[in-house]
């Protein structure tokens, strides 16, 4: 098995972690029932998509 030669430093193991950060979760709010929803998808609480019923929510 193909071993590294040399350590690397301790700078060079951070530096290449400062890319490392996990994102921010993706979301934006509904603009009829202000839940958070999924951009460019339908409400999945209200079933809104650009202020009007697109899709029906069953409710328990
Ligand atoms: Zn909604």
């Amino acid at each position: 098995m193909p071993n590294p030669k040399r350590r690397h430093s301790k700078r060079r193991t951070s530096t290449r972690r400062a890319h490392d950060a996990i994102a921010k979760p993706v979301g934006s709010e509904c603009s009829n029932c202000g839940a958070s929803k999924l951009p460019h998808r339908a409400c999945p609480s209200c079933g809104f998509y650009k202020g009007r019923a697109v899709v029906e929510v069953e409710k328990y």
